[in-house]
């Protein structure tokens, strides 16, 4: 059988990591931590966009731009860190001057709302690529890592879910990028190519939370990696998912699939023991983002780090049964 995406990364890549004592975590989470002085830990991360594979070919260049950016930094958001700058390696078909002038555009407003400026880079001639290497810092010892989920946790995920991925699917229905926009279009394509990385809700809450994961493969397939780090199980209120009114009216039936395995949100979700939950409402409340409790962490029973999905009447949802479970690139 073909490998997937993260045997692929364990079998060939997990093991290459010195034991160094500067590394404070390597492959694995959404950042790799570097030990820089007995305050500061470096928050590394690094992510490529690809047409097709990341955008549809005619994507607006401001688009690529904002979108590589905005799903870069998203990894320094879950881990709890500052952005302090980013690298940017760049193939490009052609230069195109007009292309070229519009992603600048793009990256340097995206650039500027962060405070993160762009420090160095590669540029090659090939197939559009666009890597960027994002650097961030974090008080010593306090980062959020995937790893510290308990039993009694509740889970939070901020924002809305399964907006990106309406985007993507009103696509491949065949809906032309031309055809007149209307509301719930328009709010699908902004959650598409203009995530909001949850940076600021990162710092806030890496006081409670235990672990966190940025939703960018989709919730079910993001939540296991919290339980595959932690060692334990789930329970996922499925009823209770965030997801736009707007979402609904389009995909009625679907809506609860796409808000489940549909990626590239870029929403955070975080864990928090239960005594904490209240300050973490407060919290979300006073930065006015949408929090929603989805769920809670239990023991994994004979280790099995699964994630056991409820309906509203308490009967189990056989995710089995959908489309996928999320995004995995093999
Ligand atoms: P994310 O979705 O948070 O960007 P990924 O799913 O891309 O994370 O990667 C999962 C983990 O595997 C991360 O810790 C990442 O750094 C690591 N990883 C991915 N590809 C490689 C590789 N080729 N070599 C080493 N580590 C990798
Ligand atoms: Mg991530």
């Amino acid at each position: 059988m073909a490998l997937s995406e993260f045997e692929l990364i364990q079998r060939y890549f997990a093991h290459i990591v010195p034991s160094l004592q500067n590394i404070s975590l390597g492959v694995g989470d959404d950042a790799a931590l570097i030990h820089i002085d007995d305050n500061c830990e470096l928050a590394l991360s690094i992510d490529t966009q690809q047409t097709h594979t990341h955008f549809p070919e005619h994507a607006a260049p401001q688009d690529i731009a904002q979108r590589a950016f905005r799903c870069a930094i998203s990894d320094l958001a879950a881990m709890g860190a500052r952005p302090l700058c980013f690298t940017l390696a760049l193939s490009l078909p052609e230069a195109d001057e007009h292309w070229l002038e519009n992603f600048s555009a793009g990256l340097t407003q995206v650039a500027q709302e962060f405070s993160c400026p762009l420090v160095g880079g590669d540029t090659t001639r090939g197939s559009l690529s666009i890597t960027m290497q994002m650097q961030g810092s974090v008080e010593k010892g306090t980062a959020i890592k995937r790893s510290g989920a308990q039993a009694g946790d509740v889970i939070f995920v901020s924002g809305f879910l399964g907006g990106a991925a309406a985007y993507v699917e009103l696509l491949r229905q065949g809906t032309p990028e031309s055809e007149p926009v209307d509301h719930a279009r328009e709010l699908f394509h902004a959650d598409y190519y203009q995530p909001l990385p949850c940076i600021a809700l990162g710092r806030a809450i890496k006081q409670y939370a235990t672990s966190a994961i940025d939703v960018s493969d989709g919730l079910l397939a993001d939540l296991q990696h919290i339980c595959d780090a932690s060692g334990v199980k789930a329970i996922l209120n499925v009823h209770s998912l965030p997801t736009r009114p707007e979402l609904q009216e389009t995909f009625t039936q679907q809506a609860t699939t796409l808000a489940l395995t549909g990626g590239d949100d870029y929403q955070l979700c975080f864990t928090v023991p239960e005594k904490y939950a209240h300050n973490v409402i407060k919290l979300g409340e006073d930065m006015e983002c949408p929090l929603t409790v989805i769920g809670s962490i239990t023991e994994a029973a004979n280790g099995e780090a699964i994630i056991t999905c409820l309906k509203q009447d308490g009967s189990i949802l056989d995710i089995s049964t959908l489309a996928n479970t999320g995004y995995s690139h093999f």
